[in-house]
């Protein structure tokens, strides 16, 4: 199959309706992107690679690194994790107040904000030093062992993170936050501010793909069930209050971030990356969406 063809095919068609969206301002650092940015990356699980555009840029990858989060804290702590975060969709924008509340200070699912605050509560309690280690991780399973922090958008985080204090606070309040607020904060907001290319992403990402065995390295990350199940949860929640729409138009399981990225993935197949910073009003990047949906239409190979 010639992807590289397809991509330029698939953004001619859309560049001629005219992108729309805005780039995400509530994070200062966020705003200063150029919003014409395009990129994508597709890493076949035989290490096939194809791309288009600004794929080989480095953008924040922002709430994408939740995946990587959850699965680095689900194969340290097993199924005793659910017992603090859930598995249903929220339906609800990613920093959302609302359902915390009403569920006693348990998140719906770990890929929304309160979710992945819990997730990084639990690797604050078992790493032994949280941000080191975690890079580690993440620089193994892309194979880039320069990538790192962006130290100027924790900042930009910390100082308009209004909202994500409200919610760690909720859920201390709880008790499911077991951590110092500042300490659990500042680990999330350096998770959120990861930089990488479309291309370092797809490969990072290339693990669930084939059942949690990265199939380059051959290192096993966790198990085919944890791979299955992460799978599902990005299904179901990946997108916030969009998550239905992506599973109807694009037909994959992936994961957005307010950097523009979203990364999906078909089983046994390939990893893809897209990247466009103008988001829509779900905070999905617009470009994004659309490119994929053509993308899976035309290759006949969204997963249902
Ligand atoms: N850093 C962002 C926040 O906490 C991540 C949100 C996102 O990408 N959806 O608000």
């Amino acid at each position: 199959m010639d992807y590289n063809k397809l991509f330029s095919e698939i953004n001619n068609s859309i560049a001629k309706n005219k992108t729309k969206g805005k780039v995400a301002s509530y994070i200062p650092e966020l705003s200063k992107i150029n919003p014409a940015k395009f990129g994508v990356h597709l890493t076949t699980i035989n290490n096939k690679n194809f791309s288009f555009g600004d794929s080989n840029e480095k953008f924040s990858i922002q709430s994408i690194s939740k995946v990587l989060s959850l699965t680095l804290a689900y194969s340290i702590e097993g199924e005793k994790l659910w017992n603090r975060v859930g598995v249903e969709p929220s339906g609800t924008p990613f920093n959302s107040l609302v359902l915390l509340e009403h569920n006693k200070g348990i998140p719906r699912n770990p890929l929304i904000n309160s979710g992945a605050i819990v997730i990084c509560d639990i690797l604050v309690s078992k790493l032994k030093n949280p941000k080191q280690d975690f890079l580690k991780f993440i620089r193994e399973l892309s194979g880039n062992y320069k990538l790192n922090y962006c130290l100027k958008m924790v900042e930009s985080e910390k100082n308009y993170g209004f909202r994500n204090v409200a919610l760690v606070n909720l859920m201390k309040s709880f008790n499911n936050i077991e951590n110092d607020i500042d300490v659990v904060m500042d680990f999330y907001y350096n998770l959120c501010s990861i930089e990488m290319t479309c291309q370092e992403l797809s490969r990072t990402f290339l693990f669930l793909t084939t059942d949690g065995t990265d199939p380059i390295s051959n290192k096993i990350i966790f198990s085919e069930s944890k791979s299955k199940r992460i799978n599902a949860i990005m299904q179901l929640c990946g997108f916030y209050d969009e998550a239905g729409e992506f599973a109807f138009k694009v037909g994959l399981p992936g994961k957005s971030g307010v950097g523009g990225g979203i990364v999906a993935i078909h089983p046994n197949k390939y990893s893809i990356v897209v990247w466009s910073p103008l988001l829509n009003k779900k905070g999905n990047s617009y470009k994004g969406m659309k490119f994929l949906e053509k993308f899976t239409s035309k290759t006949q190979s969204s997963i249902f």
